[in-house]
């Protein structure tokens, strides 16, 4: 179906219509006809693999999203959204698990890139025959999303540390979580501390390739749903990688923290409008064809009211994404991505749209009835699968604890 919903068409750039429409077909052909089965999938992989393989390889998804002067496509927040609202119009937890890959690197891309890691993990994720697969590692078994909590509690209880051991960074702790973990992982980007004590400068990102000795992967959770993605433990014990595999320096680690932050609030608001829009095609095609009390279901002027707040909802969720995509773009006008002030805008994205994505979910299925609950329906894997958006960076607490800090100077933690 055309896609009904606003958009602001002099943001997107030109060249982004050919990749757009590959991933377009991708979905239709390729995924949509198959979603159901990626849920048995769940522990072997092989399916969502070879679709993931097919996306970013063979459909170019990886070099498009790969900076311009690394040789990549240089995509923009703008396009990089659009291109997510598709993948998880088809599925939500293969979405997570693509473009999850690639932000576990932006805190070492341009603007301010790591030049070494940059050289070094360029060749990989260009590669033309493999999914090189990238993990961000920020949960932590003991303080969970404590860690993306930088300006509250600043590391203090962040568990996974690192000390430099000449010119060796050792990493030691326990993940949990890690989207592309339970053996995916190619590489990871491990958010930890060089000081229990915490603050800003001890705040450090170190890169560790995941065939590092020390570095275990647990077996993949099941899950109520997001299947395409895999997650699961990962212990760092006394693994060593060499000192410029930190992502910067003091001080400059957290800010990339932030920055990655705010592009993943963003990121999380496109992938929910993506399941809003397939949620809305299915219900499209239910109340064209659903006779209730001897009228169609959508004729019925109290479902007429529902239609419109899901459509209201998915039309303020696109609005508000795709002007903090924009705000993203154009640093030169709204400050850098890695502000306290960048921060709160986005998380103020995320929260919202996620919220709706959940009503959203909710309205159809109340629609729906019981077909909307049945496996067949496939409303029901996204009401499976999308629950965790709302959930993932830190759940509804920390988004408003950035937003207070920010909006209210408030000292809130
Ligand atoms: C499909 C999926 C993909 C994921 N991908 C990744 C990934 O790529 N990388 C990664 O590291 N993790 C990932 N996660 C983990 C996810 O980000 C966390 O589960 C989430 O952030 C919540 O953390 P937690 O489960 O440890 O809960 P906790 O941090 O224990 O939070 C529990 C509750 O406490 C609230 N809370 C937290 N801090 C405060 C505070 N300071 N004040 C008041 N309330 C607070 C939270 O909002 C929540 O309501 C993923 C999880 C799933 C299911």
């Amino acid at each position: 179906m055309t896609d009904l919903f606003s958009l602001p068409l002099e943001w997107i750039p030109e060249g982004s219509a050919a990749l757009l429409d590959a991933i377009r077909d991708w979905a239709d052909k390729q995924v949509i006809p198959v979603r159901r089965r990626i849920d048995e999938d769940w522990e072997q992989h092989e399916l969502s693999h070879q679709l993931l393989r097919s996306l970013s390889v063979d459909l170019g998804y990886q070099w498009a999203v790969w900076p311009e002067a690394y040789g990549g496509g240089g995509m923009n927040a703008i396009s990089s959204a659009l291109c997510t609202e598709e993948i998880a119009r088809a599925d939500s937890g293969l979405a997570t698990a693509a473009t999850c890959s690639v932000w576990a690197m932006t805190p070492v891309m341009p603007p301010r890139e790591n030049r070494h890691l940059m050289e070094l993990f360029t060749p990989k994720f260009l590669s033309t025959d493999e999914w090189y697969v990238g993990s961000a590692a920020i949960t932590d078994a003991r303080s969970g999303s404590d860690v993306e909590n930088i300006d509250g509690t600043g590391g203090r209880y962040v568990a996974t540390t690192a000390h430099l051991d000449g010119d060796e960074w050792v990493v030691n702790g326990h993940k949990l979580w890690p989207t592309n973990s339970g053996g995916l992982a190619d590489v990871f980007a491990v958010f930890c501390t060089t000081d229990p004590a915490g603050g800003p400068d001890a705040f450090a990102i170190i890169y560790v390739p995941a065939g590092t000795p020390g570095v275990t992967q647990g077996k993949p959770y099941q899950k109520a749903g997001m299947a395409g993605d895999w997650n699961s433990d990962v212990w760092f014990d006394h693994v060593r990688v060499p000192a410029e595999f930190r992502a910067h320096g003091p001080g400059a680690d957290a800010e990339a923290a932030r920055a990655f932050i705010s592009s993943g609030n963003v990121g999380t608001a496109a992938q929910c409008i993506g399941v809003m829009r397939n949620v809305f095609e299915l219900l499209r095609e239910w109340c064209d064809t659903r006779v209730v009390g001897g009228t169609l279901l959508k004729e019925h002027t109290i479902t007429a009211g529902v239609l419109a707040d899901i459509v209201t909802a998915i039309e303020t969720s696109r609005s508000e994404t795709y002007l903090k995509a924009r705000m993203l773009d154009r640093p030169d006008l709204y400050g850098p991505r890695h502000t306290p002030e960048m921060l709160a805008r986005t998380r103020v994205t995320k929260l919202f749209v996620s919220d709706q994505l959940t009503l959203v979910v909710n309205k159809a299925m109340d629609l729906m009835g019981a077909f909307g609950y049945a496996r067949e329906g496939d409303l029901e894997k996204h009401w499976r699968d999308s629950k965790i958006m709302s959930l993932w960076m830190g759940g509804r607490a920390l988004p408003q604890l950035d937003i207070a800090r920010w909006f209210f100077d408030a000292q809130s933690y």
